[in-house]
């Protein structure tokens, strides 16, 4: 059964599946409703480290009972607590964003940057990259020049941003997909006017 590579758990079927990609339905929607940059993610979890050291350093070094090199520990931790938990924090969400039990917004978004779907932090300024033509049609090209969703190869095929460039989708090859324009306004749930010629069909709607 295939995977999602946002929530790890298994699917019978993924809403987008391709070498490059696996995401459920879930995680893109979700994705998509929290509006949010990786950055303020990392922050809140590192902030639960933080409390945590915190707390265990205050008990430790109060504690007759605790060996004398773990009240030395808790000691340099109180004296140095943003750099003791900036040295910490790597290793530590390393080990909670591989385990499938942690199912929050912010392991998702988390997941999500370190797949190259979300951005960081607020791009400076938004919008599609000057060469967006090329990158379009590299990713019809990955995709074999077929629509991901239903596998047609014979509607126009637009390029899609799983998470929307709205809510700080990258232009990475992680967050984007070939669709055909039923799929593609499936998945907007509405109907998609590029006018009569569908001479830019590459133009993706802002939503
Ligand atoms: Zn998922
Ligand atoms: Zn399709």
């Amino acid at each position: 059964m295939p995977t999602c590579k946002i929530c790890l758990k298994p699917f019978k079927t993924l809403r987008f599946q391709s070498p490059r990609v696996c995401v459920c339905g879930r995680c893109t929607n979700a994705l998509n409703e929290y509006k949010q940059v990786a950055e303020i993610s990392y922050q809140e979890v590192r902030e639960l480290l933080l409390v945590g050291m915190l707390r265990r350093a205050t008990i430790d070094i109060s504690s007759p009972t605790v060996p004398i090199w773990k009240q030395q520990s808790a000691e340099r931790i109180l004296g140095n607590l943003e750099s003791e938990v900036d040295k910490a924090f790597s290793k530590w969400v390393n080990k909670l964003v591989a385990d499938k039990s942690n199912t929050t917004k912010n392991f998702k978004i988390i997941r999500a940057h370190r797949r190259g779907l979300l951005h960081l932090d607020r791009p400076h300024r938004w919008g599609y990259p000057n060469n967006w033509k090329e990158v379009a049609h590299k990713i019809r090209q990955l995709d074999n020049f077929a629509c991901v969703s239903c596998s047609t190869n014979d509607e126009a095929l637009h390029v899609h941003h799983i998470v929307y460039a709205s809510n700080f989708g990258t232009h990475q090859n992680t967050n984007l997909i070939t669709l055909c324009r039923k799929c593609h306004e499936k998945e907007h749930k509405r109907v998609l006017d590029f006018g009569e010629n569908m001479s830019e069909p590459d133009e993706l709607p802002i939503n």
